[in-house]
């Protein structure tokens, strides 16, 4: 599994170490050295994730995840709190304020790396490697590989983003911009025409197992996957 993660940091110690075991293992990595500068950042990139520092200068790291939760396009990126505060007060105004997770400093970097794990898989599945089937579709992103009633399909690597964020969040129904949000990583630099061509391309791979009945065009809404035809 491998995200992009945005470090919120303020104490340059820190963030190294932070900076050195995400890249260990395998994440990319964006740094900020307060909440004002990652407020920007989030202008123009969609991380997966954010660890966000609780005692920063400037803006506080609750206020922070505050103004996170209130913007349509940054809302559902997952938040972890760092902090040096252990109390259960604090606890409780950080997961109040839309944090997903806590994790109090000192850490170890394998605690952490398994937080990172535990919240992306329950608020965005279709990061980790986890297998799915739908109706005898299979997508194993391990080895990234497609299957259609056991027969391996080929599918472009934008398709398969696409079809894991669909397997992963079935029947609901997402907009083209939506799509960009989730699958590109970004909409600010895509068209969203651009969502139509590949989901022609993911209709016509599946098409040889009829399994590109399942995503569906839902009028002037946007598209779904959807088990029931
Ligand atoms: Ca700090």
């Amino acid at each position: 599994m491998s995200a992009t993660i945005l470090v919120v940091e303020d104490e340059p110690g820190i963030q190294e170490v932070l900076k050195f075991n995400l890249s260990q293992h395998g994440h990319e990595v964006l740094q900020a050295e307060d909440g004002e500068t990652a407020l920007n950042m989030l202008r123009g990139a969609l991380p997966d994730l954010i660890l966000l520092d609780w005692m920063l200068p400037g803006l506080s790291g609750m206020e922070v995840a505050r103004r996170i939760r209130n913007d349509p396009r940054v809302k559902d990126i997952p938040i972890i709190l760092l902090t040096a505060r252990a109390e259960e007060r604090d606890k409780v105004q950080g997961l109040e304020s839309g944090a997903d997770d806590y994790i109090t400093k000192p850490f170890s970097p394998r605690e952490l790396m398994a937080r990172i794990k535990a919240v992306l898989r329950r608020r965005a599945p279709q990061m980790t490697e986890d297998m799915v089937e739908v109706s005898g579709l299979r997508l194993d992103p391990a080895c990234h590989r497609v299957y259609g009633n056991d027969v391996a399909l080929d599918l472009g690597p934008t398709e398969f983003r696409l079809l894991h964020f669909f397997m992963t969040h079935q029947e609901r129904v997402y907009s083209r911009s939506q799509l960009l949000d989730n699958v590109w990583g970004d909409h600010v630099f895509v068209e969203e025409r651009t969502v139509d061509v590949h989901i022609r391309r993911l209709r016509s791979a599946l098409e040889s197992t009829g399994h590109d009945r399942l995503i569906q065009t839902v009028r002037g809404a946007g598209y779904r996957l959807s088990a029931s035809v």
